[in-house]
């Protein structure tokens, strides 16, 4: 029968997998267990989905057979099995979560390095190909519920072969032939009932399924005699390699953070550890345990729509779902973990499970338990807290934003912004507490960059006046204070806005005459700018700058910036109104200029106080030119 050859990417993948230098060879066995017992996941779902008759619990099993003489290691399991088609596109296509995981983290190290190489598989769920690192051969039997049985059989790189064979039993039967042993190539442990054992131990303990192998045991012979020493012999047992008992299903302090460390790393693809633990159990009108992990860092499809949000879901120890999208809010979708709750039905159709009233209630539960536990890292572990705001700031600022801020209450603490006064994050509560007597809002800066906002001139005031300034360089983060409004009763208003508040009676008093007095000349500078100005005014909040542009009626530019890169945001009109420094010699001299002059001053002013605001310059040959003929 002609060989069919593996997909491109599978093949390039095998090729690293054969020639790993890798160390960690010994992983294959857990990720071939961890295939069974999914396998057998999905066959007792269906069972119970059927209304449950047929096999027990208790009849499912995976078995481990070594044998010296073949060379061979089996490992056995009466799961769901694969059809034909199954066996095609899963063990001849890498698709699937893990194996991609992989793929992507070794095209990122450069073409396949040994070094990088080494620590990336360790850490991925690198599936069923990482069988081909200890085999020279392998052999798949499976059969399925209602279908023929079937034989896949590969050497590796020149491809696999499949057609029909009688294998007596549902479930899926794997044969690897073991490679040769070489110089620093133990191959044959695999072989030993100790190297099992203790790689079951290591990689699958907390498996539900039983891990059975026969193992060599050495029991009394016969009654002891009187006088002689008690003969033994060695019998074949079969044993339970496992406890089976689930991670979070042993009691609290029995777990060592390492073991809830690696449990995470396996399960969720991670390279890290996480950066935080949380479990939840539960006892009540809904019981359950929730084991909950926060990232170190944004997985590398976080942003994308590819990335998959959710919890696994068990219900007693049976998966029922790979990742429950209901048990978290968008906002805390960086959270991973699982949840096992025994007063889920196994019956229930994933559709249903969406309206499910105690679903609702645990997702309700875990979203307190997050945003507390949160908050808590804030106040007692104020650098872990930034690792983490440093990788989710913008899930928590988007969830502050979201849903016409219907969670804003909820999450407004767990905020951190830029301060420009104490030159670090701080919190609303912090920059509140710390606000001067006479200040009555929550003065804030939004820009591109933290350069940007320090810079801004229409804070210029803010900060004269001793009044500490947000910064906000996200695109999210002034969406997100405008649902917020105000905190602890103190209003956020923006550097930008067109009322800071900040003039007394008199001030305001004296700024009008004088823009009575300026009256001819702004109405000219505005002649000057047609087209390009809605209005040019007086401005007081200015003390350096001669010059600031703001949007039309407080409309914040920043904001319009972000809604214009919006897909789809067609023709957003803007306007502008160009604020001048009545005190700036600049403007002084401006009253003294011929109508030419004044014009290409109006002109400078205008271009450099879109520069200051984050805007192109209309033409910049134009401009360039400009201040070369005033040089
Ligand atoms: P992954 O486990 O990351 O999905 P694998 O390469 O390990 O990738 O396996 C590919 C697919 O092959 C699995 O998702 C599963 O559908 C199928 N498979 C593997 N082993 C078994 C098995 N023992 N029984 C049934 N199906 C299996």
């Amino acid at each position: 029968m002609a060989k069919k050859q593996f997909k491109a990417e599978s093949k390039r993948l095998l090729d690293m997998m054969i020639h790993s230098i890798y160390t960690h060879k010994e992983i294959f066995l857990r990720e071939l267990i961890s295939n069974a017992s999914d396998a057998i996941d999905k066959r007792y779902y269906a069972a119970m989905q059927k209304g449950g008759e047929g096999m027990d619990r208790s009849d499912y099993f995976i078995r481990l057979t070594p044998s010296e003489t073949t060379r061979t290691l089996t490992i056995t399991d009466n799961g769901c099995g694969m059809t034909e088609k199954e066996l095609e596109e899963d063990l001849g296509t890498i698709a699937k979560s893990g194996t991609l995981a992989f793929k992507q983290a070794m095209d990122k190290s450069e073409e396949g390095k040994a070094a990088p190489e080494v620590d990336v598989i360790g850490q991925f769920g690198v599936g069923f190909y990482s069988a081909f690192m200890v085999s020279k051969n392998i052999k798949v039997y499976s059969r399925t519920e209602d279908g023929e049985g079937h034989l896949w059989e590969s050497d590796g790189q020149d491809g696999y072969t499949v057609k029909p064979f009688d294998y007596p039993t549902v479930g899926t039967q794997i044969v690897l032939t073991l490679k040769d042993d070489e110089e620093g190539e133990d191959y044959s442990q695999y072989l030993r009932e100790y190297t099992l054992k203790s790689l079951v131990k290591k990689y699958s303990d907390y498996v539900r399924y039983p891990i059975r192998m026969m193992e060599e045991k050495r029991v009394p012979k016969g009654e002891k005699e009187e006088g002689k020493p008690q003969e033994y012999e060695t019998v074949m047992e079969d044993a339970v390699l496992n406890s089976m008992v689930p991670l979070w299903k042993r009691s609290k302090g029995e777990v060592t953070e390492e073991e809830y460390a690696r449990f995470y790393r396996d399960n969720f693809f991670d390279v890290d550890d996480p950066l935080t633990t949380i479990r939840v159990s539960v006892e009540g009108a809904v019981s359950y345990t929730a084991l909950l992990f926060i990232p170190k860092k944004a997985p590398w499809d976080f942003f994308t729509k590819g990335y998959k949000r959710g919890l696994k879901l068990y219900s007693n120890g049976v998966m029922i779902m790979d990742a429950c999208e209901d048990l978290l809010p968008d906002y805390f979708g960086f959270v991973k973990g699982l949840v096992d709750s025994p007063d889920l039905s196994l019956n229930i159709s994933r559709e249903m499970l969406q309206h499910d009233r105690q679903l609702k209630a645990i997702a309700n539960n875990l979203k307190k338990k997050i945003q507390s536990e949160l908050k808590k890292m804030l106040d007692g572990d104020r650098e872990k807290y930034e690792t983490f705001y440093k990788a989710f700031a913008q899930s928590i600022k988007f969830g502050v934003y979201d849903q016409y801020g219907m969670n804003a209450d909820f999450l407004k603490d767990l905020l951190l912004f830029y301060s420009a006064r104490e030159e670090k994050d701080v919190t609303l509560h912090e920059y509140v507490a710390a606000m001067k007597e006479d200040q009555k809002a929550i003065y804030y800066a939004a820009g591109d960059s933290l350069g940007h906002c320090l810079g801004l001139p229409q804070a210029e005031l803010i900060r004269d006046k001793g009044y500490d300034l947000l910064c906000m360089t996200d695109d999210v983060d002034e969406f997100a204070v405008r649902v917020l409004a105000s905190y602890e009763e103190k209003p956020f208003k923006a550097a930008t806005d067109e009322d800071l508040g900040l003039a007394s009676e008199e001030e305001k008093k004296a700024m009008e005459e004088k823009a009575a007095e300026s009256k001819d000349l702004l109405e000219k500078l505005k002649e000057d700018l047609a087209g390009k100005v809605k209005e040019v005014k007086l401005s007081d909040r200015l003390t350096k700058s001669v010059a600031c542009l703001n949007g039309e009626g407080g409309v914040s530019i920043e904001m319009y910036k972000v809604l214009k890169a919006m897909p789809n945001a067609g023709e957003l009109p803007m306007e502008f109104v160009l604020e001048l420094n009545p005190e700036h010699p600049v403007f002084q001299k401006l009253a003294t200029l011929s109508d030419t002059d004044r014009k290409e001053y109006a002109e400078l002013i205008y271009q450099q106080a879109r520069l200051m605001a984050g805007l192109p310059l209309d033409d910049p040959a134009a401009f360039s030119e400009l201040v070369c003929k005033f040089m």
